[in-house]
């Protein structure tokens, strides 16, 4: 799953816009990620230009 640090982020919608399966969400002041939907393809993690999404291993 993708880990969001929102103290970082600064809500540019970089990342919505990458995703393939468009399943991050922005709100005013709030990303979401739908786990479920996401494929793990790391295009948002590459593409934020804050650092703000890294990709957490599940077990
Ligand atoms: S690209 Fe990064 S800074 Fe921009 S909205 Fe996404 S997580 Fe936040
Ligand atoms: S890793 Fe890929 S599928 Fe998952 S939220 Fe990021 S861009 Fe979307």
């Amino acid at each position: 799953m993708i880990n969001i640090n929102e103290n970082l982020c600064d809500f540019c919608g970089t990342c919505v816009s990458v995703c393939p399966v468009d399943c991050i969400e922005l709100f005013e002041a709030k990303l979401k990620i739908n786990n479920e939907k996401c494929i793990a393809c790391n295009l948002c993690v590459d593409i934020c230009p804050l650092g703000v999404l890294e990709v957490e291993d599940e077990e």
